[in-house]
């Protein structure tokens, strides 16, 4: 295993004071697979107390000294130091009700969630792998280590984590593990909305995705109740040959692995089955679905303690989800100008994922959808203004011209702006100059 110096001087430090000390976790796992490592854990037979002694001329956080975890900083990186521990049983379906320290890495071992997790790793010893998770790893499996169920019913959070790890490294879950998991799957109330929705998030830009949101719909549902209202819904369309929960999934499946794009696919028809209305001939609409949806997101994603922010972004996308956009670049403009040209960039890659993911005797949407992105990078490369900032004039031009600092400045940029986005007016100073004239004489800001 390549291990970074700053990490081997922790290792050889704890050694030379006579104690054991191991790579563990994620490092090892990722390290096995060939990919990168971000982040190393060392685990030691050292107490806490004399990890800080050991490492007194470093600089050192004790993050948790009840869990026996201090930060060592070395050349640049942070290596957590843990003391080999095990636990003392779990009454609350989350944490362990003790710590006990032990010497033993194997008891360590065992407590650990998966067998690709259960491996220690030091230079002189090689690999310590008490659980197979070495020849787990190459059969890219996920197996709780013991027993799945007890180690569920010890702390729920290894629900999410086994199909989150399955999303993510593209792995199959063990039999036992996979039954566990479904039979803990509505046993998720007591964990923190944080807990969730970090797994969640983690498991939506997986590589694997598709697949953990369609086997383990039970777990996603549970995590998030308010998809159950799409699962297995028929849609009734003949646009649609999948239900709504499927191309959810695909849509999901579809869009590249950003957190904010891989939101607004989950949730873009969210509000679909309350829309519903049946025409002469039976075929099902959704007039209005796309508010809808925007507001149900809105609460799901800020009860998931998600950043205002990014559920503002993914609001806003799932909004305009459903905007037919003509291949006209007035229109075009005005939307890129009225949402931003990054979030109208990402609107065309969820219209593009929506549409891939409906009947495909439609794709020749597709054709239009290029169009309007073709457009739109030209629209971008030719420094089209889409913004008052972009405008060749400012606030201050406005001002000399007599108009009194506030609202009206705003007013009459924004007139000019549409002038200019609607191909009226040449975004040329004094042409700008000579219309905000106008405008002023007129009284009238925004005509
Ligand atoms: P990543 O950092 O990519 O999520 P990781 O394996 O490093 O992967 P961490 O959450 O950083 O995951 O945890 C480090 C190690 O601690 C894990 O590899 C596992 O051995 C152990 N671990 C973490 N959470 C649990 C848990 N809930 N139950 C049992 N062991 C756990
Ligand atoms: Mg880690």
């Amino acid at each position: 295993m390549n291990i970074p110096n700053g990490v081997k001087n922790i290792l050889n430090t704890l050694n030379a004071s006579g104690e054991s000390a191991y790579i563990v976790g994620g490092a090892v796992r990722n390290s096995i697979m060939g990919r990168t490592v971000n982040d190393y854990d060392v685990t030691t037979s050292a107490l806490p107390d004399k990890i800080e002694d050991i490492f007194s001329d470093f600089s050192t956080v004790n993050v948790g000294k009840s869990f026996g975890t201090v930060v060592v900083y070395v050349e640049g990186t942070a290596v957590e130091v843990t003391t080999h521990r095990k636990e003392s049983g779990y009454s609350d379906g989350r944490h362990p009700d003790g710590v006990l320290y032990t010497e033993s890495i194997h008891e360590d071992l065992a407590r650990r969630d998966f067998t690709m997790n259960a491996i220690a790793y030091s230079e002189n010893g090689g690999y310590i792998d008490p659980f197979g998770g070495i020849s787990d790893i190459k059969k890219r499996t996920v197996r709780c280590v013991g027993n799945a169920e007890e180690r569920f019913n010890e702390d729920r959070l290894r629900v999410l984590r086994a199909i989150r790890f399955s999303s993510e490294l593209g792995f199959e879950l063990h039999e036992d593990t996979a039954k566990a998991v479904h039979a803990y799957a509505n046993k998720l109330d007591g964990l923190s909305k944080e807990r969730i929705s970090a797994e969640l998030c983690r498991l939506l830009c997986g590589e694997n995705v598709k697949q953990t949101l369609t086997e383990y719909s039970d777990v996603i549902i549970s995590a998030i109740p308010a998809l159950e209202r799409i699962y297995k819904y028929d849609q009734g369309n003949p646009y649609h040959i999948f239900d709504l929960y499927e191309h959810t999934v695909n849509c999901v499946s579809y869009i590249e692995p950003a957190l904010h794009l891989r939101l607004a696919a989950l949730f873009h028809d969210i509000g679909k089955p309350l829309c519903k209305s049946v025409d002469t001939e039976g075929i099902f609409h959704y007039k209005g679905h796309p508010a809808v949806s925007e507001a149900i997101s809105y609460s799901v994603l800020k009860g998931l303690r998600l950043p205002t922010k990014l559920c503002q972004t993914v609001c806003t996308l799932i909004k305009y989800h459903d905007e037919r956009i003509s291949p006209d670049s007035v229109r075009i403009k005005r939307l890129m100008s009225k949402m931003g040209a990054d979030m109208f960039f990402d609107l065309l890659k969820l219209q593009k994922a929506d549409i891939l993911s409906q009947n495909p005797k439609f794709y020749s949407r597709l054709e239009s959808l290029n169009e309007v992105y073709r457009q739109a990078n030209e629209i971008v490369k030719t420094g089209t203004a889409l913004n008052v900032k972009d405008l060749k004039i400012n606030g201050n031009d406005i001002v000399a011209l007599g108009v009194r600092p506030g609202r009206q400045v705003g007013e009459i940029l924004n007139a000019l702006l549409d002038g200019v986005v609607s191909n009226k007016l040449y975004n040329d100073k004094e042409m700008l100059i000579e219309k905000a004239e106008e405008i002023i004489r007129r009284g009238v800001a925004n005509e």
